[in-house]
Parts: C-alpha cells; structure tokens; sequence
C-alpha cells in the first residue's frame, strides 16, 4: 500500500468507525449472538498464496468479525491466524489448535519467554512434589536453574531475575551457537552441585550476530532430562516462512514453546509477538486463579486466553495479522524477506570487495557482522563512534570472544538498493579517514 492509498483508507476508516458510533452502534447486543467456533466456518483454514483486495477484507470486518463484535470475534480470529501463520512456518501439528496446542499473541519476545519460563517453572515444581521432593515452594525454587547460550537476548537473563531462579549462560562454540555437548556438561556440573535444571532457552537467530543454536542437538539433550525446551527466534522466525530459511527451524519438534517477533520483520506494526505451545495446559496450570465473576458458560470450548499471559485485558491484535496476510498473501510476505536478505548480501558483496574490511559471522539474512581487519578493537570502536557522530547512518556494535564488530542491520520495508550504497559510501569515507590519521597505529 503506497502512501497514497493509505491516506484514502484511513480517512475510510475514520468514516466506519463514525458510522458505528451514529448509527449502527445500538442494532448490536451486548453479548454477541454467536455460538463457539463461528467464525471458523467463516474463514479459510490457510493464509492466501495471492495477495487480496482491501475491499474484500472489508467486507469480510463487516460480514464475519462484527456479528461476534467484542470477546468472541477477538478471540477467535487469533486462534484461526495463529493457525495460519503456523501452517506458514510449517509447525509441527502439535502446535496447531484443536489438540492441547496452539498459539498466543503476546506483547513481546521479553513476555513470551517470562511466560514460558513461569509454565515450565510451575511443571517442574509439580513434578517435584509428585516424586516426593520435600521443602516448600520457595525452597525449591532456589534449586531450579535455566540454562541459554551466552549469545541469548538479555530478556532471557532478566526473565530469570523476575521468576528468581538462577540463570547458567552456557559458552557457545567458535561460530557462537549453543551445542548439545556444552548444554550437558552445564546441565551435570548443576546437578553435581544438588541444584534442579528445569529451562532451557534456544536461540535462532541471536541479537549480536544472528547465529543459531544447535535444535537438533539441545532437543534431545532436554528430551532426555525432561526439560523444557523455549525457543526465541524473535528477529529470524520471520523467514522461516520461505522454504529456504525453514531448515534452520529444524528440531522445532523438541520444542514446548516457540516464539517469535511479527512485528519485526514480518510488517505487522508493534506490538505482536507469536508464541506456540505444545501443551498450553501448563501454562493454564501455572496462571490460573479463576475467580467467580470471569466464568463463563463456553469454559473449555476455545481457548481462555487470560490464563496463557500474564494480563486479563487483551487487545485485538491478530486483526493486524488478518490484514498483513491477507493484503501480502503468503507470496507478498516471502517476498519482502528474500529482499532483505539479498540486499544484505550485496552489501556483503561490497564489503568483500575492500580488503580493508572483514566479515566476522555468516551472513544469514538481514545482518551483516563486520569489522577492519587487522585492526585493534579500539580502532573499531572508534570507527563505529564517528559512524553515528556523522549521523547520517546508524549502526549498534556487538562483541563476542574478545572481538568487536560492528552491525549494519537491515530494519526498514522501504529500504532499496541506494540505501544500502549510501551506507556503504559513508562507511567507507569515515574509514579511509580513520586510516589515514591512524597510519602508524595498529
Ligand atoms: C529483539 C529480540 C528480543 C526482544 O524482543 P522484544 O519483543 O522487544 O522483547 C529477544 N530475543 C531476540 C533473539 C531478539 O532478536
């Protein structure tokens, strides 16, 4: 939708809404009239390959998501859009609803993790008492550790802090991924030590250089102790949509709870963030109080969503999902990833082709890890300090073994190819500067 067309759809919109409010406002009841389960019948059971037409997707709010206008509607379409975006990243049916699984919007990645984090810290305390494990709740608590690699979003770190249970980073390997083998020796240094491993977090796609967790080595590793297993692929889940992205999603099957950031990368606006559980009858374990005045008749019939997050209240967001899949059609979506992810590849290119650079981590998909090769972390850092003093760029460093480098991060749905040489023109200006004046200093 170019800039045009939004400006006519949102004056629309503004008009539905006055609409509503003059004249349609009292036609409805309060309660909708509708059984659950409605709008399944309503809706395809898959997101469309094509694009398709505001219009339609207009009449389709009027004609299918009004009738169940407030709770019904809201919670329905979430169920059946996180449907459609797991049957997009080829989920294991396990995740899909109908079963004990399925999906959730959550505010953020942060959330999914503490969340998932209280679900499985709940299961293993049960299970604790179960196997006639002695001691109060906070005592055990105090034995429990959650293990991610050393590369995990500070999310993971502070999801500890809140659910007071200790945080073992474990140290990745050479390329910065987590592998079974450490996962082991940390999880048996634990035990040794009397404490309880319940929590492992996986990342695909890590913040600081986009690297991937090994699945198919830590699944079995969490399988075998019964640990849970959350995955965070906050920033890269996105392209798992494209068939040939979706390998690094490989051992998703070991996973209980899977996460990650549309409103990253996958042009939904902030915030919505999808998360997957295998069971969800955990976390509706660990989050339930159920006071008298919350039931209702329909218990059971679809999922009750105030017990997968931490508020009651929720906001209407898998319209948003509604609208960005259908106006894109799964093709459209695709199509946004592979251009990302090749024009960060043609800034690779550029950067290959200056031998005074040097890639430090495989490019992926949108992020380019680079640094002066040769060069003192502290002439990076000085680089990277002019880069966003000058202001026309901005870029985030990162740092990893001992070595500094920099990040040139791919964000924006209008970025094109101009963009990207721009880029390069002032990184390679502010560099040959800094050469110049540092001549005789490593
Ligand atoms: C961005 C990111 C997060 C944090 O996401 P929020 O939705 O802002 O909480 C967590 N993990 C990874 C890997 C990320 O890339």
């Amino acid at each position: 939708m170019d800039a045009e067309e939004f400006r006519r759809r949102g004056k629309e919109m503004i008009d539905y809404v006055a609409d509503y409010l003059e004249k349609d406002i009292r036609k409805y009841p309060p309660l909708a009239k509708v059984e659950p389960g409605y709008l399944k019948k309503l809706i395809p059971e898959e997101a469309p390959g094509e694009p398709e037409s505001y219009d339609d997707l207009m009449k389709d709010v009027s004609n299918v998501i009004m009738p169940g206008a407030a709770s019904p509607a809201c919670t329905e379409l979430e169920v059946i859009m996180m449907d459609w975006l797991a049957k997009m990243l080829k989920l294991p049916d396990k995740f899909i609803s109908g079963g004990k699984g399925g999906g959730v919007i959550q505010g953020t990645a942060s959330e999914a993790t503490f969340v998932a984090l209280l679900a499985a810290r709940n299961k293993m305390l049960a299970f604790l008492k179960e196997n006639h494990k002695t001691g109060e709740d906070k005592e055990l608590i105090g034995k429990l550790v959650a293990y991610c690699s050393d590369q995990a979003h500070s999310s993971v770190e502070r999801a500890c802090l809140l659910g007071a249970v200790r945080c073992h980073q474990v140290v990745s390997d050479d390329v910065d991924e987590m592998r079974g083998e450490a996962l082991e020796a940390a999880m048996k240094e634990d035990k040794e030590n009397g404490l309880i491993p319940f929590f492992v977090v996986a990342t695909l796609g890590t913040t600081p250089c986009c690297s991937y967790d090994q699945l198919l080595e830590i699944g079995p590793v969490c399988q075998a102790e019964e640990i849970w297993l959350h995955i965070d692929a906050a920033y890269a889940g996105s392209a798992f949509i494209c068939p040939e992205f979706r390998p690094y999603l490989d051992g998703i099957e070991f996973a209980d709870s899977f996460n990650f950031n549309p409103h990253k990368w996958l042009l939904v606006n902030f915030d919505c963030s999808a998360m997957w559980f295998k069971d969800s009858g955990h976390v509706v374990n660990a989050f339930n109080v159920d006071p008298l005045y919350l039931r209702h008749e329909h218990e059971g019939k679809v999922p009750d969503y105030r017990h997968w997050h931490i508020p009651l209240g929720r906001r209407f967001r898998s319209l948003k999902l509604w609208f960005v899949m259908r106006l894109y059609g799964i093709k459209g979506l695709q199509q946004h990833i592979r251009k990302h992810v090749s024009l960060a590849k043609q800034f690779e290119e550029m950067l290959k082709s200056d031998a005074r650079f040097v890639i430090t981590h495989k490019v992926t998909l949108g992020l380019v890890c680079f640094r002066l090769k040769d060069k003192s972390n502290d002439i990076n850092a000085e680089l990277l300090k002019r880069i966003n003093a000058d202001g026309r760029i901005h870029m985030v460093p990162s740092n990893s073994k001992g070595v500094y480098f920099l990040r040139f991060a791919l964000c924006s749905s209008r970025t094109e190819l101009p963009d990207i040489e721009f880029a390069w023109s002032v990184i390679t200006e502010l560099a040959t500067n800094l050469l110049d004046e540092n001549k005789n200093y490593e």
